[in-house]
């Protein structure tokens, strides 16, 4: 199963509940947790991973053989991010709005184009005791999230649970992290801050087609308006976990809930046996 946690705004503890939930399965299959928050990646400071690989993420940016290039302006029509333009007898690439599409080099008509691969990031792997585990890192001032995104995945194992440490909000790099999961853990806090992302979150996941349940984190101290609209969305709370400075001291040193407060294990089994069924039922009737 891929189960991916995420939250419609930052600093809602998401991170700590990924990292939670994949200590908790530990000891009960295989357990990988992909950090896909290669802006901003945290889960290697809760699980301390033994790191064991990495690579290089490259995307492939135009280089123009001046010699061959006619300049009919074919490339500079078909780029959609005005990486590429040709002024007179000038062609001129801005390799950091390049998506990496290819679509220049395949239509040019001379065949002047060829790619060369820009450092965007870097994705690491290892393990953590028995978990395994990757991260990806945008470089800093890179605008591009998504290819270390997609590096980090293309790492994700075919069998057992795949936990995705998703990117907070509902732009680009979440949609990357979060395609293809088989269920959407959503991170809120009950404030009107959580609540208004939370919407937002809810309704990209329903663009998605992903079902989706919800963790409330520091709650008991505000109004019930979170939990009126999950009734309202038939949206499931399927944990909830209350404000609590112990809580908030273990966040803080980099500690799961797992290890610090060993009793909230058997509550991070119980909500991954509730997905579990989430997930089960809906492949046996798919259009619920
Ligand atoms: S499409 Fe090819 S030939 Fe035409 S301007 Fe671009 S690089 Fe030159
Ligand atoms: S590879 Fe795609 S994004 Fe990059 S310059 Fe060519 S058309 Fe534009």
């Amino acid at each position: 199963m891929i189960l991916s946690v995420a939250s419609g705004k930052g600093g809602t503890g998401k991170t700590l509940i990924a990292t939670s939930l994949a200590l908790s399965l530990k000891g009960r299959g295989k357990v990988q947790l992909l950090d896909c928050d290669v802006e901003e990646p945290n889960a290697h400071i809760f699980l301390k991973p033994v790191i064991s690989g990495s690579e290089e993420v490259l995307i492939p940016v135009p280089h123009v053989d001046e010699n061959t290039c006619t300049r009919c302006g074919k490339c500079a029509e078909v780029c959609a991010y005005h990486a590429i333009a040709v002024f007179g007898e000038y062609v001129l690439t801005f390799p950091e709005l390049c998506h990496g599409c290819g679509a220049c080099s395949y239509l040019c008509p001379e065949k002047a184009i060829s790619e060369e691969g820009r450092e965007s990031g870097i994705v690491e792997w290892g393990h953590s005791d028995t978990i395994e585990f990757a991260h990806g890192r945008l470089n800093i001032g890179e605008a591009m999230a998504p290819p270390v995104i997609r590096k980090v995945k293309e790492l994700a194992h075919d069998n057992g649970t795949i936990i995705i440490d998703a990117p907070p909000g509902t732009s680009c790099p979440v949609v990357e992290s979060v395609r293809g999961s088989d269920f959407c853990l959503l991170v809120t806090e009950p404030t009107p801050f959580g609540l208004n992302d939370l919407e937002l979150a809810v309704e990209t996941m329903k663009e998605l087609d992903i079902p989706c349940g919800i963790v409330l984190n520091r709650a008991g101290f505000s109004d019930d308006k979170v939990e009126a609209y999950c009734r309202k969305e038939n949206i499931p709370i399927l944990l909830t976990i209350p404000l609590d400075t112990e809580i908030a001291r273990l966040y803080s040193r980099g500690v799961t809930l797992a290890e610090g407060l060993p009793e909230w294990r058997e509550g991070f089994v119980e909500l991954y046996g509730k997905i579990w069924e989430i997930v089960d039922e809906r492949s046996r009737c798919p259009q619920r």
